[in-house]
Formats: C-alpha cells, structure tokens, sequence
C-alpha cells in the first residue's frame, strides 16, 4: 500500500472524539506511516514533543501562532523556543507561525478557529514571525508558515531571509497560480490540504495543477478542515489524518496522475524537506 505523510495536523486530545492512539491507528491502517504534529503555542508545543517522543512515527514542530501566547515579548518567546528545541531530537521543523489577519475568514463551520482569541496587530505578528524565521535560519530547520491575509508582508520577509539560508513551507494553500509561482521562486514548498475539496477551493486547483511535483505536499491540518463529502455530511466532526488520502486522491485527479505516484512523490517531498531519517546538526 502507498505510504502517506500527513506534514501537518495536530493531537490535542480534547479535540477528538476518540483517544489519540486509535486517530494514530486509524490512520496507519489507512497507509499514513509519518505525521508532523504542529505545536501552535507554549501549552501545545510540549503537548507535541511528548507526543513525538511517545509514537516513533510521529515527529514535531514548535512554534507560536500569531494571536497565541500574547502575555509574552517576541524575545522572551524566542528563548522559550530554543528551550523546546533542546528537548528532542524529533522536533523537525519551526512553526506554527505567520499571519492571520483579524478578519475571520466566512463560513462559521467547526474548522474554523475561534477568534476570540485575535489580538495581535500586524505589525506585532510580523515580529513574531520575523522572530521564528531567524530561529529556523539558526538552527537550519524548515519553517511551517501560516497565511491569511499576510501575502505581501510574507513576501517581504521571504525576500530578506531566503538568501540567508530559509526554507520551508507555505501551510494550506489557498492562493492563486500567481502568488504561488512568488512562493515557488523562493525555493518553498506549497503545502494541499481539506480546501481543495471545498467548492471555495476551486481557485487553489489551477495550482494544484501547475506546482513542480517536487514542490507539493499533503497535509490534513487534523482537527480542522474536514475534507468533502464528509465536511457536509457533519460539520461537527473533527478531522482525521487518515482523510490525507482524500487529499492525495484529489491531488492525483486533479494532475491526471496516479494515486500511488502523488502518494510516493508527496512522502519523498516531505522527508527531504523535514529530513526525516536524518540526525539535526544543532
Ligand atoms: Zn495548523
């Protein structure tokens, strides 16, 4: 069977319906065979290195999402973070991180987050997400960058830091061919997840079509983001990462490629960008 890694999703318990372990077996059983448990904040970053230090097909990525953890400085925080990456040498990447504009994004389905929680400024995000770029930079590990409605400044801190040694990728992308190809040229990598099944999402397939087939990834950003049909079907249900073959299938309909190829493709792309396999040299 194809092997499937799920490069982004998240196991907070309270988020599920079942135990995290079964999410896990569900998913192997489906071919997933290497997740990425992205840490958004102080709390959930220790949740995933104990996730990753528990499961051996689970690794992880630290980082700060732009509206968590404002009681802290950006300075405080980057300490905090080295802190993090000194306890596991299965943390593999920077982030979650980037920009989310204030303005929530329409729909109000259970994937969306709860924006409550909004609070930092632009310029406040953009800090914090300088912040993290040069940590990445420093310790020559990929970012995982979040964007809505932050695709100029994104631009901008590409442009400063990718020639001092940045790579990463751009986490559910949502934009057009257009944005993508500025992505692309900085060396990123564009990451598909539940959008391209959405009837909103038909904007991103022109990408999804065009992007270098060494340059895609596959993710399900579990809970949030249930693909279709089952999104419509219970907007209540949380996502699972076993749904990464929805999103491999779609990927290889889209493409007119087989499912197995985007399957092998996809989980080569992400070994090399996470360097799965290999040891962290700091
Ligand atoms: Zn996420």
């Amino acid at each position: 069977m194809a092997q499937l890694f799920d490069t982004h999703c998240h196991f907070p318990q309270a988020r599920y319906k079942k135990p995290v372990d079964v999410l896990l077996a569900d998913a192997r059983v489906a071919g997933v065979s290497l997740f990425l448990d992205i840490g958004t904040s102080l709390k959930d970053n220790k949740r995933a290195i104990e996730m990753a230090e528990l499961y051996p097909d689970v690794y992880a990525s630290v980082g700060i999402y732009p509206h968590d953890d404002r009681n802290y400085s950006a300075e405080a925080l980057e300490q905090k973070l080295e802190d993090f990456l000194k306890q596991s040498e299965k943390i593999k990447a920077i982030g979650e991180c980037g920009i989310d504009s204030p303005s929530p994004r329409q729909g109000g389905a259970s994937d969306e987050r709860d924006t409550s929680n909004y609070g930092r400024t632009i310029e406040q995000q953009i800090e914090l997400l300088d912040m993290q770029m040069r940590l990445a930079i420093r310790h020559n590990m990929p970012i995982v960058v979040h964007n809505r409605g932050g695709e100029d400044a994104i631009l901008i801190l590409l442009e400063k830091y990718v020639s001092q040694g940045l790579r990463g990728v751009m986490h559910c992308f949502t934009q057009k061919w257009e944005y993508a190809q500025k992505i692309l040229e900085y060396g990123f990598y564009l990451a598909f997840g539940g959008i391209i099944t959405y009837p909103s999402g038909e904007n991103v397939l022109e990408t999804v079509q065009k992007a270098p087939l060494d340059r895609i990834l596959i993710e399900t950003d579990a809970p949030w983001l249930v693909p279709e049909p089952m999104r419509s079907q219970d907007r209540n249900m949380p996502n699972e990462p076993r749904y990464i073959v929805i999103i491999a299938q779609k990927i290889a309909q889209t493409r007119g490629i087989g499912y197995d190829e985007i399957a092998r493709i996809t989980y080569e792309n992400g070994k090399r960008l996470f360097t799965i396999g290999e040891r962290r040299d700091s």
